[in-house]
């Protein structure tokens, strides 16, 4: 069985990660991995491949820094020349990202069979580029590998259980990730105080909104001066942060790292405030708590279950989370599969072969 695998973003090199360290235990499955490019510093790309032992790409497509739409007309093109030269059984996609919606879509109009990993998480907001990907990826996939019963429902309610496609919930691939790379943590090249909450701030939403933006960083100066706060961002929104002219307290801003150090940061904060989507459920693996920097979420199971509290870029909102987190939860409960996802999918896909 021949696959190709379609990544171009952090996420879905950590994914990826997990697929293909099962991939290589079968001799009769090959993978061709295609980076589209979209992500391609040495701290959001290259690290991940060298730390995490992802097999290096077969082809690298070099598409970044365009418009949505320059930059997933070129990801289709350059991507249906490999599907036609590679002429595989199964393209393989994650999550939301142009170069997912590039690839399902390369591939559909040659009729190659897509699994989509990931599939059928909704944040019901059309805004988000994210939604509109996840939508169109899923309605033209063979194999939907849901993460969770939610997802699954989700796809129910829009009708999947009459279409051509299979429907399943497989788990969440990044919960093999976190287990197997959490025995392998580095600590930061940074002193890293015994208590401190880990932040990420990254979503277009939060970081092209100056004044959203604002919002954030007065609630995090302030929680910042009960507890130190370690923000790991991308030099471009390091830019933009520095002009809202914030006078920084305890709260310490690094370059974005490779997944051990985040493992690693993982494993030892107090707590998680995220835009992320995977840093909610990462926060939930390592069984801390989470405050959410977005007005909705995609894992909304985590909210229910009062492990994760959504409260967009409102300051007030975001203290008072901090004010009243539950120290005392409960973090055995199963949410997202056992951690065997990635040999789950692989064992459906070899079945439908
Ligand atoms: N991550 C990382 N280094 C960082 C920040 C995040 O390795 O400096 C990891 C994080 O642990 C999670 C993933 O990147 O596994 C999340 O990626 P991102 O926030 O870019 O995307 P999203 O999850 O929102 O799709």
């Amino acid at each position: 069985m021949k696959l190709v695998t379609i990544i171009g973003a952090r996420p879905q090199f950590i994914k990826a990660a997990a697929l293909s360290r099962e991939i290589a235990k079968h001799d009769k499955v090959e993978e061709i991995i295609v980076h589209t490019g979209q992500h391609f510093d040495a701290n959001m790309s290259d690290i991940f491949f060298e730390q995490m032992d992802i097999p290096k790409p077969h082809y690298n497509l070099n598409i970044n820094g365009l418009g949505h739409g320059a930059m997933t007309g070129q990801m289709l093109e350059k991507i249906e020349r490999v599907l036609i030269k590679e002429n595989p059984d199964w393209v393989v996609v994650y999550g939301d990202t142009n170069s997912t919606i590039a690839g399902a879509l390369a591939a559909t109009k040659l009729h190659k069979k897509v699994a989509h990993i990931e599939a059928g998480l909704r944040s019901f907001n059309m805004k988000m580029p994210e939604e509109v990907n996840r939508i169109l990826t899923d309605r033209i996939s063979n194999i939907l590998f849901c993460p969770t019963d939610t997802a699954v429902k989700n796809l129910i309610n829009e009708g999947y259980g009459n279409m051509d496609c299979k429907v399943m919930n497989s788990g969440d691939i990044m919960l093999d990730a976190a287990l197997f790379y959490s025995k392998k943590e580095q600590k930061p090249n940074i002193d890293l105080p015994n208590e401190f909450i880990l932040a990420t701030i990254h979503r277009a939403e939060n970081t092209d909104d100056l004044d959203r933006l604002h919002l954030i960083f007065d609630a995090l100066n302030e929680i910042s001066k009960q507890i130190p706060i370690i923000l790991p961002l991308h030099p471009r929104t390091k830019k933009i942060v520095q002009q809202l002219n914030v006078n920084l307290i305890n709260l310490t801003i690094i370059d974005p790292v490779g997944y051990l150090e985040m493992v690693y940061m993982l494993n030892r904060c107090n707590l998680v405030m995220t835009d992320s989507g995977g840093l909610q459920k990462e926060a939930f693996f390592f069984k801390k708590p989470c405050i959410t920097l977005r007005d909705e979420t995609e894992w909304v199971e985590l909210v229910e279950s009062g492990f994760n509290k959504v409260v967009g870029a409102d300051t007030t909102k975001i203290i008072d989370a901090f004010k009243f987190q539950n120290n005392d939860m409960n973090f055995n409960v199963n949410l997202y599969g056992n951690g065997n996802t990635a040999e789950i999918i692989l064992g459906e896909l070899q079945k439908n072969n």
